[in-house]
């Protein structure tokens, strides 16, 4: 294991970079609404580099991450932005194999609880099984009442061993 830098040492790095990216830089002249018109809401695991993992290039997509790829209330909130202010139609959910989420349990919340005295507002979310997951995923999607498109939304586990992305069926839906 190679050490890691110091902590600001690493902002530092990303802000130099940053400059280097900036010289080669041309304004895409792009409107917000994302070219293609759908969202992707992906675990934010360091190992899925979306948009090469799924030939995106810059202002086709939006991307919504957190830890699993979890629908919560936040990401209905950024996906209903994305319907009804930009125009997406379609959602991409993307879960993965070895997720940090399934060597996690809600032990987490509570372990937090008696550490800083304060019980967290929002749930782990942790999962063992994570083909259910990617399908309760689907569900949240389908049935939330903000979401004027709810007709294309598919889900899917990465592999972080092979690239490779793996459709999950969604379960009985109900009717809407
Ligand atoms: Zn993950």
């Amino acid at each position: 294991m190679s050490t890691s830098p110091h902590p600001r040492a690493v902002t530092d790095r990303l802000v130099a970079a940053n400059a280097e990216y900036a010289t080669s830089f041309t304004d895409p002249g792009m409107d917000a609404a994302p070219v293609l018109n759908v969202a992707v809401v992906a675990c934010m695991d360091a190992r899925i580099d979306l948009h090469a993992a799924l030939g995106l290039r810059l202002g086709d997509c939006h991307t919504i991450r957190n830890a699993g790829g979890v629908v919560t209330d936040d990401v209905i909130r950024s996906l209903t932005i994305s319907q009804r202010a930009l125009g997406t139609r379609s959602v991409v959910l993307i879960h993965h194999t070895d997720c940090g989420l399934m060597k996690l349990t809600e032990d987490f919340r509570h372990d937090l609880e008696l550490e800083v005295g304060q019980r967290p507002s929002w749930a782990v979310e942790s999962f063992r099984d994570v083909d259910q997951d990617v399908r309760q995923s689907i569900e949240r999607v389908r049935t939330s009442p903000f979401l004027p498109h709810t007709d294309d939304v598919r889900g899917f586990v990465f592999d972080v061993t092979t690239g490779l992305l793996r459709e999950i069926a969604p379960g009985i839906a109900p009717g809407k």
